[in-house]
């Protein structure tokens, strides 16, 4: 594996592949088809951009994603790789030009979505041509389960037909067994290698606290930890991002919003300008993100929960693609889980998909609640052991404290089973205390044994009991949306005393974090930083390219660090190939001499 070894750091300025990059790439250079999980930011790129360029021929990229097409193949025209993508978005001249470059084998990576790849006149043209590989990125989105899928993904199993002797790559970030089978199945890679690589993702450190006042937190957070950094914040409606983002606008921060009610021209603008702008956030629902393909996003934020534990990895897995430090950070409260709980319970959907759903929705439940190592508990969650206690999350860095809740349980259960579980949290909190309240004496509720047992904790503290008794489904919420909650079967044993609960103690009020902010080594100053920075947005505005494409912020690091004085020092830095050493050598090298 010379060459591959050798393009790795001649084209791309890496010295060492990463697990198992060299293993794939091995795979399909001997013309066995492959599968690879990796997580976001793991490298799959360099999977099928090396083997394509080890191999005679084009290697084709089918993407779903037309909107990063253009900074995919920026990127790589910047390291040297002679990369085209064909979408809607070129002339008809264009596409001659490019299909030319292809028939005349000039061509070494083209990228292009699946909807065109299936046409009759790309598949005519891909047999004129001589074809290194057919990479499948996003492979997922074959998946009718997955909640991207796409009906072009499907039609993809014609590729194993018409070109049998091409090796394929299927490449995803989804980890979970099922949706790998269903890969499998329907691409028709039973004899393919599979590669799955750890989804640990060390540089996220992931916070979940207690929602207070959340813009608040919010805002305590953005100005301590992320002043100046590019993130996204994820919200459940549209509306909730659009003022989000102009409350965000209003204290100081850039921050654009993003849903699927905007407008595609909206959307592509707002996108846009986060690839290339540095320090942008994008407050926006799930409908942004997928193959999101910045690296130097530093934050995600959830205000509200995700409905299952796999949309919260992948969503916080957006962060840190470059593998400095990132946060994942999310807020919630007794209100989302009621919430999602009603959500669930009036979707559609069978019986049997409603319970598979509320068992996702659990497991998110869970994490939020645990007490014990989140990373731990999400890898498990994805069926990989590691240690319990990974030193970068808040439960580790903060460890909260547990009690013993039975005897609260017993009566939070207890008084909605004594007022007909027709109440919400509110109206039996105000029971278990023995409020005077007139709602309470109009329905009598004042004589029950129940009334006022629960003094002896305040009004968080029962909040808190409830909202950790609905999360791990002792109580349901009802179905009419009045709130009101019921039992749950499951809450028996825990009634008869054979069963006892430990709760989460709540923190109080404080939030003093350690910083996750990455510390500039300390001999770097801030000006010679700048410098580069500044160096590196003209050279990256002259191309109409986003700052990273140039160069990542590590290598900008390292550059700071070192402050190479000749093009054989600037030529070592990672993340610098020769074609970069030439292009940007020179000018960095001037800027640095006069620093
Ligand atoms: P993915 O597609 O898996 O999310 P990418 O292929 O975009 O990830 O790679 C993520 C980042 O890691 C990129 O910035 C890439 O340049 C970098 N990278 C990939 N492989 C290596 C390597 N062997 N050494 C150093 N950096 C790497
Ligand atoms: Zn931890």
């Amino acid at each position: 594996m010379m060459n591959a070894k050798y393009i790795l750091k001649n084209t791309f300025g890496y010295d060492q592949f990463r697990q198992p990059q060299e293993e794939v790439i091995s795979c399909l250079v001997s013309g066995r088809d492959a599968l690879v999980l990796m997580p976001t930011g793991g490298g799959k790129s360099l999977c099928f951009q090396i083997p394509a360029l080890l191999r005679n021929g084009c290697g084709v990229v089918i993407s779903p994603l037309i909107a990063l097409m253009q900074d995919q193949v920026s990127a790589l025209l910047g390291f040297g790789v002679k990369a085209v993508f064909l979408n809607s978005t070129l002339g008809l001249d264009q596409i001659q030009e490019i299909e030319r470059d292809l028939r005349d084998g000039n061509i070494d990576l083209l990228y292009i979505a699946p909807e065109r790849l299936v046409q009759a006149r790309t598949m005519a043209l891909l047999e004129e041509i001589e074809i290194s590989l057919f990479a499948i990125d996003e492979a997922h989105c074959v998946s009718q389960w997955g909640h991207d899928f796409r009906s072009d993904y499907l039609a993809l199993d014609l590729l194993h037909i018409r070109f049998p002797k091409v090796p394929r790559i299927a490449l995803t970030a989804t980890a979970d067994t099922r949706t790998r089978e269903e890969i499998i199945a329907r691409l028709r890679l039973e004899n393919a290698g599979q590669f799955l690589a750890g989804f640990d993702r060390p540089n996220i450190r992931y916070n979940i606290t207690l929602k207070d006042n959340p813009r608040n937190q919010l805002l305590r957070f953005l100005k301590s930890e992320h002043q100046g950094d590019a993130g996204i914040i994820y919200c459940l409606s549209r509306k909730k991002t659009e003022e989000t983002a102009s409350w965000l606008q209003g204290q100081g921060f850039n921050a654009l919003p993003y849903h699927a009610g905007l407008g595609a021209e909206i959307r592509s603008i707002h996108q846009a300008r986060f690839l290339r702008e540095e320090g942008l956030i994008i407050v926006a629902t799930i409908a942004f993100g997928m193959g999101i393909d910045k690296p130097d996003v530093r934050f995600v934020v959830h205000l509200d929960l995700p409905k299952t534990v796999e949309s919260y990895y992948q969503e916080t897995g957006r962060a840190g693609r470059d593998g400095l430090a990132a946060d994942a950070w999310m807020v919630y409260g007794l209100q989302d889980v009621i919430k999602l709980r009603q959500m669930l319970d009036r979707s559609e959907g069978s019986e049997a998909f409603k319970r598979l759903e509320q068992h996702r929705l659990n497991a998110m439940l869970g994490l939020c609640e645990i007490t014990t190592c989140r990373r731990h508990a999400l890898l498990h969650y994805f069926e990989e052991t590691s240690s319990e206690h990974c030193g970068n999350c808040d439960t580790c860095l903060e460890p909260v404290e547990s009690w013993d809740g039975t005897e609260a349980a017993r009566k939070a259960l207890s008084v909605v089973y004594r007022t007909d579980q027709r109440f919400g949290v509110n109206y039996l909190v105000d029971v278990l205390m023995g409020s005077g309240n007139s709602r309470v004496k109009q329905f009598g509720h004042d004589q029950l044994s129940v009334f006022g047992i629960g003094s002896d904790l305040e009004i968080n503290q029962w909040r808190s009991v409830f909202r950790q008794l609905i999360a791990r489904a002792y109580i349901s919420v009802d179905l009419e949306g009045f709130g009101g909650l019921k039992l749950e079967s499951k809450c028996r044993p825990l009634l008869v005393g054979d069963e006892s609960l430990n709760l989460r103690l709540d923190p109080k009020k404080k939030n003093v974090r350690q910083q996750t902010k990455q510390k500039l080594p300390e001999d770097i100053d801030m000006a010679t930083w700048e410098a580069l920075r500044n160096c590196r947005r003209e050279l990256a505005d002259k191309q109409g390219v986003p700052p990273y494409v140039v160069f990542h912020d590590s290598t900008l690091q390292a550059m700071a660090d070192s402050m190479p004085s000749n093009i054989d020092e600037f030529g070592d830095l990672p993340g610098v190939g020769q074609r970069k050493k030439e292009k940007y050598g020179p000018v960095f090298l001037a800027l640095i001499s006069n620093l």
